[in-house]
């Protein structure tokens, strides 16, 4: 499914601040709220389009990312994160509980009466992000490219779901919190009667004790194995970008949030092409005869080479300009140039025939430069020092 833009999603404009971007959500999960809309499928999605969206918006880095590098940057093309409804309502709930706030009692107590919304919320565990750093060629870079790589990670145990309770199911509702994963404690101060909310002691604020241990797990929730993850790598990154696929990191314990999967970009050095930005820089080494009689030379480029005209009398410092022959850019606005520097060798080693040739034009006409030459000649290399 084709993702619509996050503001146009929570309706907002692209400058808007972070508390109209939270004004927005809560009038977008109040009004797709599945108790305002039970059973219906479409509310539901609209309900998660908007928790995602949120999700982005509301945390400035990844926003940043997302401005910068559309959905791709947050690795959803990469078929990571919450793609395709990845985002599940205990998800939404655990990170967002609080947006509603008391003030809409109404929904106090959603997520199947295991929680309660009043007070403290019921700890979710978060799971590490995993770094990983990908290689690319300039080519790669070119064109973007998809990479598979094995990372190991922890991953949720399929023996017992991630709960870490033998075959999922051997665990208990706490009694001490009655499974809200908090305490309130009532104190008696001279202000009154203080009331503080804490983690549960007893369960750690999960809500649940387990029983008896999954003997795969060893009542963690998650094992170690190696995933392989496909990488969509968009064309025009550049070294030290980082991308993230939100939930590709490692499981958390005892089944909660994945952490996220980040991929630093590195570029690996082309043998003949230097990047400056989208542009590409190639150093020509004309040789002497070319420089004065004329002649075409062939150039590398990304994808082969490409053949470039010199007129005779070519200086050095002279500049061709290969459009579209660079790198594009990563927000896909435009491709850079292939840029041509024109040097010229001076043989260093000559023999006694060749070194006579040299004597011989020493002496002849054109060989020496006038005066309104070298003005020329400056005038046309000043800008390269300037
Ligand atoms: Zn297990
Ligand atoms: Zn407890």
């Amino acid at each position: 499914m084709e993702k619509r833009d996050y503001y146009e999603v929570l309706g907002v404009a692209k400058n808007a601040t972070p508390e109209e971007i939270k004004k927005a959500y809560r009038k977008k999960a109040i009004q797709y709220h599945p108790d305002k809309n039970p059973g219906n499928k479409e509310a539901e999605e609209k309900f998660k389009e908007a928790a995602e969206a949120y999700e982005v918006l509301s945390d400035p880095d990844k926003r940043a990312r997302y401005d910068q590098f559309g959905h791709q940057g947050l690795g959803g093309a990469a078929g990571g994160g919450f793609s395709g409804g990845g985002m599940s309502m205990e998800d939404i709930f655990s990170h967002f509980g609080d947006i509603f706030g008391g003030s809409f009692s109404g929904f106090e107590g959603f997520g199947g009466g295991s929680s309660s919304r009043s007070g403290g919320r019921r700890h979710v565990n978060k799971g590490s992000d995993l770094r990983v750093k990908v290689k690319l060629t300039l080519k790669e870079i070119a064109t973007g490219v998809e990479k598979k790589i094995k990372v190991p990670k922890y991953v949720s145990c399929t023996y017992c779901k991630g709960t870490g309770a033998e075959n999922g199911t051997a665990y208990t509702t706490c009694s001490k919190c009655n499974g809200s994963g908090v305490v309130t404690r009532v104190q008696q101060t001279f202000l009154g009667a203080m009331q503080s909310t804490t983690t549960c002691p007893d369960c750690g604020g999960e809500g649940r004790i387990i029983t008896k241990k999954c003997p795969h797990c060893a009542g963690e929730g998650i094992v170690r194995e190696e995933e392989v993850i496909t990488l969509n790598i968009p064309a025009g990154v550049s070294e030290g970008m980082q991308l993230s696929m939100a939930g590709k990191g490692n499981a958390a314990r005892h089944g909660g949030v994945n952490g996220d999967l980040l991929i630093l970009i590195e570029e690996e050095p082309h043998p003949d092409l230097v990047r400056d930005e989208n542009d590409l820089i190639y150093n020509l080494l004309l040789d002497l005869p070319t420089a004065v009689l004329g002649g075409s030379v062939d150039v590398p480029t990304l994808d082969g080479k490409a053949r470039i005209k010199v007129e005779p009398g070519t200086q050095p410092g002279k500049i061709f300009r290969l459009r579209g022959k660079g790198l594009p850019s990563v927000n896909r606005y435009g491709v850079g140039d292939l840029i041509v520097n024109v040097s010229v060798y001076i043989p260093e080693n000559l023999n006694a025939a060749e070194k006579k040739h040299f004597e011989e034009l020493k002496t002849s006409p054109n060989i020496q430069p006038t005066l309104t030459t070298k003005q020329r000649i400056f005038s046309k290399l000043r800008h390269m020092f300037e």
